[in-house]
């Protein structure tokens, strides 16, 4: 063994000691999200922490700069696998090291504390209970982003922790452009004062046929059971502990199946996502997604452009409504597919349609980048939520637990994440153009059930490789395009345009 073998051979023991530490904390919050019992929450709370400091710890080690400061100047001799791990290794490295220590124990203290506060303005309805604490966030995120740098938008150091590579200035044409058109086709639809009759999904299903039904459509989307598992909760989520485990949850709610159906589909799409990359980059932080807008693509393809499909119904309805029992037997496929596809402007981004959610998104992206530019205070946020809600959506809230207090995001400090959502609807439908072209008709591969097709061009485009590569490139080397806002803008419009005939 030459001395960079040897080197190697004990960075790599390293980083696995670390996915070890992760795969014991993906555990734990999965256990505590999906029925610990109560008692056992606080003590529970405390060895979850243990664990995170420690594995923080070893991230910004000295050990760790010294495994960087000899892997990165021979970069040239490293095989693809191991140079993408050092660059992992040194982001994450950079990313807490530049912080002042005190300074980022300060900062999770204050997001810990500031989610509970959350928790109870949002209950309360009250704005000023919650906004010291978004105030002295904003703050901190402010002085964050100048310890990070960036070349021309403060919020740019955000933003890449959750999509690497990509900046304002990528987006901002294509968010300008999808909203133009979105703005364009809902103003459309809500003209013609059309409503789909949902009244047939209002009907009770037990949880157990709930339960049933959502462990066939995963199996239909080829969720592998024996590499993973589903259990219940109150909010759906993915998460996976290594190659052959891999887990989702999702909710029954009693009297409208379509909560449990299309949560499992995009929860289902994340986790076959994890279920297909290469088990060659496990032990190191390269096996997860690429990005959280690659990861969101996963979910809304399989949620929303086969989920939500005609075509993948016209295969599965007979099946499904079979499945539903015989109280379902007078519902047609097209009222199915009409109430399934039902748009019109609302104030809570969880349950908005796939047309209007991304207008969701532009409001709290331009919000949340003023915030941290400086040309908007917390103290005129409220306000100026109402405003954008009004602009955008023609809605506006009555109180602010339906406005600026509904989603988490900000009170854990996550600002940079919202603009993932949209993100990851476009690639998904940037991968759907470039399915068709390579496999031929879309249409025609959801109506003949070639979903095999489809999951393993993803996984032999996207999936296997993890996150060897930033988003964009693999992006480009998927599709061989730039990102754009056109497949998203045409698969909306020949979508909806027919649906409600505008
Ligand atoms: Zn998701």
């Amino acid at each position: 063994m030459t001395a960079l073998e040897q080197r190697l051979s004990q960075f790599y023991a390293y980083v696995a000691r670390m996915q070890h530490y992760r795969e014991a904390l993906a555990l734990m919050a999965w256990d505590l999200r999906t029925g610990a019992p109560p008692k056992g929450v606080s003590a529970r709370a405390e060895a979850v922490g243990t664990l995170s400091e420690d594995v923080f710890a070893m991230a910004v080690s000295e050990r760790m700069e010294e495994f960087l400061g000899e892997l990165e100047p021979v970069r040239e001799q490293l095989d693809e696998r191991t140079r993408a791990l050092v660059r992992e290794c040194r982001r994450e490295f950079d990313r807490n090291r530049k912080i002042p220590r005190e300074r980022y124990r300060e900062f999770v203290v204050l997001t810990t504390r500031a989610e509970s506060v959350w928790e109870e303005a949002k209950a309360k309805g009250d704005f000023l209970l919650f906004r010291p604490y978004l105030e002295q966030i904003v703050t901190f995120l402010r002085e964050f982003v100048e310890y990070w740098g960036y070349e021309e938008d403060p919020y740019d150091a955000l933003l890449d922790s959750y999509e690497p590579g990509v900046r304002t200035r990528d987006i901002d044409p294509l968010f300008r452009r999808l909203r133009e058109e979105t703005v364009r086709l809902v103003g459309e639809i809500a003209g013609t004062g059309r409503r789909p009759d949902t009244s047939a999904f209002l009907r009770s299903v037990p949880p157990d046929r709930q339960r049933e039904l959502c462990r066939w459509v995963l199996d239909v989307i080829g969720f592998d059971f024996e590499g993973g598992r589903l259990d219940e909760t109150v909010h759906p989520f993915e998460i996976s502990l290594n190659p052959g485990d891999v887990r989702v949850t999702t909710r029954y709610e009693p009297g409208d199946v379509r909560t449990a159906l299309f949560s499992v589909l995009h929860e289902g799409g994340h986790a076959l996502y994890e279920q297909g990359i290469d088990p060659d980059l496990a032990g190191t932080p390269l096996w997860t997604g690429a990005s959280m807008g690659i990861h969101e693509s996963q979910s809304r393809f399989w949620e929303n452009l086969v989920g939500r499909s005609l075509p993948f119904w016209e295969r599965y309805f007979g099946e499904l409504r079979h499945r539903l029992g015989p109280e379902w037997a007078e519902l047609t496929l097209e009222q199915f597919y009409a109430g399934i596809n039902d748009v019109a402007p609302s104030l809570i981004r969880t349950e908005a349609d796939e047309v209007t959610y991304n207008l969701h998104i532009f409001l709290r992206y331009d919000l949340e980048r003023a915030l941290i530019a400086g040309s908007l205070e917390v103290r005129d946020l409220p306000e100026a939520w109402r405003e954008q809600s009004r602009a955008l959506l023609g809605v506006v809230p009555e109180g602010d637990a339906e406005g600026v207090l509904q989603d988490v995001h900000w009170a854990s400090g996550s600002f940079g994440y919202f603009p993932t959502y949209t993100l990851g609807n476009l690639y998904a439908a940037q991968l759907r153009e470039a399915i068709a072209r390579d496999l031929g008709d879309w249409d025609g591969l959801l109506r003949e059930g070639e979903l095999g097709a489809v999951l393993r061009w993803l996984r032999d485009r996207i999936h296997r490789y993890g996150k060897l590569f930033d988003p964009l490139d693999l992006l480009r080397r998927a599709t061989g395009e730039e990102p754009s806002a056109e497949p998203l803008v045409r698969y909306l419009r020949n979508k909806y345009g027919p649906l409600y005939g505008v």
